[in-house]
């Protein structure tokens, strides 16, 4: 192997872009983590639940494998569940080794329960700071270890190269000092996409770029049209959105309607433990029949020290914000969360481009069908990240194959002219109120019209200028709506009202590439 192919570059510096360069490192390489964003700043930082590891004593990989296939509504990939699930006690090893210091009881890692899951078996540290844990603890060993991290370093484009690997282009964050880097592999880890919704749990970097990115340099997309929204984020005018970790509900919380009426149990009999689907299109009916902008989790029921204990980061800011949970109602609504689909790779991490892998919210492996199962993501970039780190150290050919539903989209040349605010706020606004919890085609042409619009002002005219963040908006945006207006039926994430079953037509994935020209 060269000495450049010894030296991978990996985009994104969330658990999957720091857990792969610690492995590539330990491994012998000689990785460069480079990020839009600080090193500690990423999705991965705010995740509060937890890492799920089949680890209990009256738990088993093949129950986690059952329950990631269930919350997947029937196009979960089942090798790569049977990967997550059996791989995911060793990955937890990892973190223990690498310093995660897990909450314990009586010595033992302690184990929550949360929606979905039908044995305790998410791990926790710090209570609820579990992704800042991680974040940091990864962070220290990658500075410890040497490896070189470039902060406020942007992913631009990636193009093909004479030698048949991916050229990426980077710039500082402010678009100046463009560099183009060649032959070394590239991982991208740039996460997912949930802010750019209007309402989002997610901090401001998910603005899902990697996969606008890598569709643009002729990457295969697929089931895109899957955006999780969580049910439960702090939601008061003017107050920062705060996400109220669903583990509350696993200890007991339950949600009530502004009659104060417990109101789960009438649309699933899992009541407070139905998926995030579920939960959140509940909580958006009874806010749409009271036409309230919040519904309120009450978790008075669990013991005051409990509650603290258990729930620092949440209860510290609820009392910032003027309210005790173990003696006031929590307002709360439903925000986008997670993007289940993504840049399509095979179980290895390789996508379709040669040269490229991707893991953790930007890959997509199949593994969460149609519906990710809580504190299954933290997880998904572990162990997929694993895999791909040891390609890069021995790389073999492959790739994901087609999805059995495949479009190709038209991504004509654009003006180039960029009016960055107002393409966020009309793309935050569309895809909130058009290709949001419930859809119907109406909202999606009208939305998908509106996003082409974007794409043809902000679009680089040719393919060697460099897209923008807002072109990068426009079109992850346009994915999402175009895929989620072809899918004429619901299923785990996506609910259409103008086609509210699922169909056995539609138990496929679903691709997008972009047409040659
Ligand atoms: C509030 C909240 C709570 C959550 N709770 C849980 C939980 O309890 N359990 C669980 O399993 N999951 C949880 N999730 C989901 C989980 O946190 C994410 O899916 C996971 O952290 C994604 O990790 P990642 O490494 O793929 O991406 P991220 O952690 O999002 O990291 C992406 C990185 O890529 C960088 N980046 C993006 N674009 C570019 C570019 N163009 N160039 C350079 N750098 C770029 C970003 O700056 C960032 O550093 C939660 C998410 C949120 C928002």
């Amino acid at each position: 192997m060269g000495s450049e192919a010894r030296s991978p570059l990996i985009v994104g510096s969330g658990i999957a872009g720091l857990y792969v360069a610690l492995r590539a490192h330990e491994e012998g390489l000689r990785p460069t983590v480079v990020t839009k964003s600080g090193l500690a700043e990423s999705n991965t930082r705010y995740a509060q639940g937890g890492i799920a590891a089949a680890i209990g004593p009256d738990d088993t990989t093949e129950l986690h494998r059952r329950d990631t296939v269930r919350a997947g509504a029937g196009i979960a990939d089942l090798a790569a569940v049977q990967v997550l699930t059996s791989e995911a006690p060793k990955r937890i090893a990892d973190l223990v080794r690498y310093g995660v210091p897990f909450d314990t009881i009586e010595g033992r890692i302690a184990l929550g329960r949360e929606g979905g899951h039908s044995r305790a078996r998410i791990l926790h540290a710090g209570g609820d700071a579990t992704g800042l844990q991680i974040e940091e603890t990864l962070r220290a060993r990658v500075l410890e270890a040497g490896i070189e991290a470039r902060e406020r370093c942007r992913l631009r484009a990636l193009r093909p190269a004479t030698d048949g690997t991916t050229t990426a282009v980077l710039s500082r964050d402010d678009g100046s000092q463009v560099e183009e880097v060649t032959g070394r592999p590239v991982v991208l880890a740039t996460g997912g996409t949930g802010s750019l919704y209007r309402q989002s749990s997610n901090p401001i970097t998910a603005t899902g770029e990697g996969v606008a990115i890598a569709f643009r340099g002729g990457a295969l997309v697929t089931d895109i049209e899957f955006i999780q929204f969580h049910p439960t984020v702090f939601a008061r005018e003017g107050a920062p959105r705060f996400l109220i970790t669903e583990a509350l509900r696993g200890e007991g919380a339950v949600l009530r309607n502004q009659a104060g009426e417990r109101f789960l149990l009438k649309y699933d009999p899992r009541g407070e433990l139905a998926t995030r689907d579920i939960v959140s299109r509940a909580i958006h009916q009874e806010m749409r029949k009271t036409e309230a902008t919040a519904v309120f989790l009450d978790a008075t029921a669990i013991p005051r020290d409990r509650l603290y204990a258990r729930f620092p980061s949440v209860c510290r800011f609820l009392v910032d914000h003027g309210l005790d949970p173990s003696k006031d109602l929590i307002p709360v609504s439903p925000m986008a969360h997670y993007m289940v689909g993504g840049v399509t790779t095979d179980l290895e991490g390789r996508t379709s481009i040669p040269g490229l892998w991707a893991c953790g919210e930007v890959a997509s492996t199949g593994v969460h069908g149609a519906n990710r199962l809580a504190s299954n993501s933290l997880l998904e970039g572990m162990v997929f990240g694993e895999r791909v780190a040891r390609q890069l150290e021995h790389p073999s050919a492959g790739g994901p194959r087609d999805a059995p539903r495949m479009h190709s989209i038209e991504l004509p040349p654009g003006l180039g002219q960029d009016d960055p605010e107002a393409a966020f706020r009309e793309v935050g606004a569309l895809l909130w109120d058009d290709v949001g919890i419930v859809r119907e085609r109406k909202g999606l042409e009208t939305a998908v019209r509106r996003f082409e619009y974007w794409r043809d002002r902000s679009e680089p005219p040719t393919d060697f200028d460099l897209a923008s963040p807002s072109a990068n908006a426009a079109l992850t945006a346009l994915l999402i709506a175009r895929a989620a207006l072809s899918r004429e039926e619901s299923r785990g994430a996506h609910f259409r009202s103008d086609f509210p079953r699922p169909s056995p037509r539609w138990k496929y994935h679903q691709g997008l590439r972009r047409a040659r020209r």
